[in-house]
C-alpha cells in the first residue's frame, strides 16, 4: 500500500497534489511519501520480530537521500553501507554508528579505517585478506572490529541476472565450502571479533524458496562453526525481498518472509540482522514528469516525457517495469510507447503499453521509483541532476535540489595549453 492516490480525479502524494509540486519545483522530480516509508518500515520490523532478536539496517544504496534516511532513522533503522560516502550519509542522517553495517566487495583500506574511527557496528568481510587488513588496522588503533564473513551460498535467486549475487559465479561473498577454513584462520587475529556470517543472494526476489534454501545452508554453517569452537552471535540475512511493480506481481509479503525466517532460524540463538532496501523505499516514491510531445510513430505514438534514462536507469539497465499514470487521468486509454529525450534507443520507459491518454503539457508519474531511482541518476546528455521532494501530510520540501548543467560544468576546465 502507498500514499499516491487519486483524489477528485487528481493524483496526490499524501495530501499534496502532485501538480502543485511540479509547479513549485519543476519536472522531472522524484517525490517521496513519508507515511509510506514509515508504514513499510514498521511492517518490516514487526514481520522480522517474529524471529526473535533482530537488527534492521536500511540498504542505503536503494535511496541515500538524507531526508529519507532521517525518516528511517526515526523508525529505529540502522544502515547497511557499501562506501565511505554512504557511511557519512548514514551518520549525517542521525543513524547511530553502532547500528551501521559496512558491506561491499571493494572496500578500500581508507574506508575500513574510516569505519573503525567512526566506531561502526559491523564489517561484513568479503575475502580473507580484507579480514587480515581490518584486524591490523584495528589492532594499531587499540580497538576491536566486529565482523562477519559474507558467504556465497551458491543459490540461484531466480531474479534478473544483473541483480543476482548469490550464485557461485557472482563476485560476492566467499565460497561457502571454504568459509570454515577461512573462519578458523581469521578468528584468532588480534583486533578482530569474528562473530558470525552474512549473506545477500540478490534483489527483487519473487519467491521465498531461494532465500529459505540459502538460510538453511547458513544454519548448517553456523552449526559447523560452533562445532569448531567459534562463538557465533550474529547472522546477517541481507536484503532482497521483492516488491510489486505491476498489478500482476505477487511477491511474498514481509509477514510471510518473517514467518519463514522464524521457522528456519528457530534455535539458532543469534541476533538476526536484515538489510532491506527496495521493500522499504520502492513504492514510497514516484518520478513526476511532464509530457513534452506526443510524436506520431510508425506503429504506436511516442509519448516523449521530460524524464529520461539518466534520471531513472532501471528500465535501460534491468528491463524493469514502472507503471506510467497520468496525474489527471481522463479515464480514456491509448496504446503508446513512453520515452525520454536522451539520444539512446534504450531510453524507453514503456513499449506498446496501454496507458492513460496524455498530451503535451500534461503531467504523469512513473511509479515505484523510490528505490534505485535518484540514487543511480547521472547527468548524461548534459541534463541537470534530478531533484527530490519529501512529502509529509500536507507539507512538502525539496530534499535534493536540481543540480544544473552549469554547476557540473564549473568542475571542468580547458587545459592551459589549449587556451593560447
Ligand atoms: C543491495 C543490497 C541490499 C539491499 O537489497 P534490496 O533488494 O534492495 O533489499 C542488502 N544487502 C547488500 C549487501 C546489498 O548489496
Amino acid at each position: 500500500m502507498d500514499h499516491f492516490q487519486l483524489k477528485n480525479g487528481e493524483l496526490y502524494a499524501e495530501d499534496v497534489p502532485l501538480a502543485r509540486i511540479a509547479e513549485a519545483v519543476g519536472t522531472p522530480v522524484y517525490v517521496y511519501s513519508t507515511a509510506t516509508l514509515q508504514r513499510h518500515a514498521r511492517v518490516f520490523k514487526a514481520a522480522v520480530a517474529q524471529a526473535g532478536r533482530t537488527h534492521v539496517a536500511f540498504a542505503i544504496k536503494a535511496n541515500p537521500n538524507l531526508g529519507v534516511l532521517r525518516v528511517l532513522a526515526n523508525e529505529g533503522f540502522g544502515a547497511d553501507v557499501v562506501s565511505g560516502g554512504e557511511l557519512k550519509r548514514a551518520l549525517a542522517a542521525g543513524m547511530a554508528a553502532k547500528d551501521i553495517v559496512f558491506s561491499g566487495v571493494g572496500k578500500t583500506r581508507a574506508e575500513l579505517a574510516m569505519g573503525l574511527d567512526e566506531g561502526i557496528g559491523q564489517f561484513n568481510l568479503e575475502l580473507e585478506e580484507e579480514g587480515v587488513v581490518l584486524a591490523q588496522l584495528a589492532a594499531a588503533r587499540g580497538v576491536t572490529a566486529q565482523a562477519t564473513l559474507r558467504v556465497n551460498p551458491n543459490v540461484d535467486a531466480g531474479t534478473h541476472d544483473k541483480i543476482s549475487t548469490g550464485k557461485a559465479e557472482n563476485k560476492f561473498g566467499l565460497p561457502i565450502d571454504e568459509a570454515v577454513e577461512i573462519f578458523d584462520r581469521l578468528a584468532p587475529l588480534e583486533g578482530l571479533n569474528l562473530r558470525g556470517v552474512a549473506l545477500h543472494i540478490g534483489s527483487q526476489l519473487q519467491s521465498l524458496d531461494p532465500l529459505e534454501a540459502a538460510f538453511t545452508r547458513i544454519g548448517k554453517l553456523v552449526e559447523q562453526l560452533r562445532g569448531r569452537g567459534h562463538a557465533i552471535t550474529h547472522v546477517d540475512l541481507g536484503g532482497g525481498l521483492g516488491v510489486p511493480y505491476r498489478a500482476e506481481d505477487n511477491p511474498p509479503s514481509p509477514d510471510e518472509f518473517g514467518a519463514m525466517v522464524a521457522r528456519v532460524t528457530k534455535g539458532w540463538d543469534v541476533e538476526l540482522m536484515f538489510e532491506p532496501g527496495r521493500v522499504i523505499a520502492a513504492n514510497a516514491g514516484v518520478l513526476l514528469t511532464e509530457i513534452l510531445w506526443v510524436k506520431p510513430g510508425v506503429i504506436q505514438p511516442w509519448v516523449i516525457v521530460d524524464a529520461a534514462m539518466n534520471d531513472l536507469a532501471r528500465v535501460a539497465m534491468y528491463d524493469a517495469w514502472h507503471d506510467f499514470a497520468a496525474v489527471r487521468p481522463s479515464g480514456e486509454t491509448m496504446t503508446a510507447n513512453v520515452a525520454g529525450p536522451v539520444c539512446e534507443s534504450s531510453d524507453v520507459f514503456a513499449k506498446a503499453r496501454v496507458i492513460d491518454v496524455v498530451k503535451s503539457g500534461d503531467l504523469a508519474v512513473l511509479r515505484s521509483a523510490g528505490a534505485y531511482g535518484a540514487t543511480m541518476a547521472s547527468t548524461y546528455n548534459s541534463r541537470a541532476l534530478v531533484p527530490e521532494v519529501l512529502v509529509s501530510g500536507d507539507r512538502f520540501e525539496v530534499v535534493a535540489g536540481r543540480i544544473a548543467a552549469e554547476t557540473i560544468m564549473a568542475a571542468e576546465g580547458v587545459p592551459e595549453w589549449l587556451k593560447q
